[in-house]
């Protein structure tokens, strides 16, 4: 399945909740949820119905793909490699979209949202342990030394991205250093500080029908 490439608030409002896709705005009045709540569409303003078990469990995989922009095939093999890990699957399968390096990316606060991070790295401005990774999906590591490009690290983009998240928490399994904008992967992603709420149990009932 391709890429979606329409109005990336569509997609909340479809969701019915936000989805934070869009950075800065998705925290100001100017957000497309708190203008206009109800879905997108001629029949947007009509009561959503009570939706199905299967329903419910559908759009929390849903919104769990909007949310880390992941098509729908790595999305089923992320579920997979999951189930194959020891541990509870839910969050197995949350870690490895939380590991992905387009995440780290945006985590560490050098991009303003996962789909800017997205673009960051696709356009080679991203290292990891000094080499360059032009792929959103590579799955950090403990250890990893993640950094912007030396040749990238006067773009106005990523220095207004850094002055706009210097108060901001960083997760604890990430070490971020501003001034040298670098970062480092110190241990396994923590689900308790996954920023959206998330009912991983619905997605893993969905799989397991
Ligand atoms: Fe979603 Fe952000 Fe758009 Fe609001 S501004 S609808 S949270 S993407």
């Amino acid at each position: 399945m391709a890429r979606y490439t329409g109005p990336v608030c569509r997609q909340c409002r479809q969701q019915g909740e936000k989805l934070f896709l869009k950075g800065e705005r998705c925290y100001s009045d100017k957000c497309a949820i708190e203008r206009r709540s109800y879905a997108p569409g001629e029949h947007g303003k009509k009561r959503r119905r009570k939706p199905s078990e299967f329903g419910l469990q559908l759009r929390e995989k849903q919104k769990v793909r909007r949310v880390y922009g992941v098509l729908e095939n790595q999305f089923n093999r992320y579920f997979e490699t999951a189930e194959r890990k020891p541990g509870i699957t839910g969050e197995n399968f949350l870690k490895i979209l939380e590991r992905r390096l387009d995440n780290a990316v945006y985590r560490l606060g050098f991009a303003a949202s996962r789909n800017e991070a997205r673009q960051l790295v696709r356009h080679g401005h991203i290292e990891v342990n000094g080499s360059r990774v032009d792929i959103p999906s590579y799955q950090v590591e403990e250890g990893d030394q993640i950094g912007v490009k030396e040749a990238s690290k006067d773009m106005k983009r990523i220095k207004e991205n850094i002055e706009m998240n210097a108060n901001l928490e960083t997760p604890s399994w990430l070490q971020v250093n501003f001034e040298k904008k670098e970062g480092k992967v110190l241990t396994e992603p923590v689900r308790e500080e996954i920023d959206i709420p998330i009912q991983e149990q619905l997605i893993v009932e969905f799989y397991s029908r």
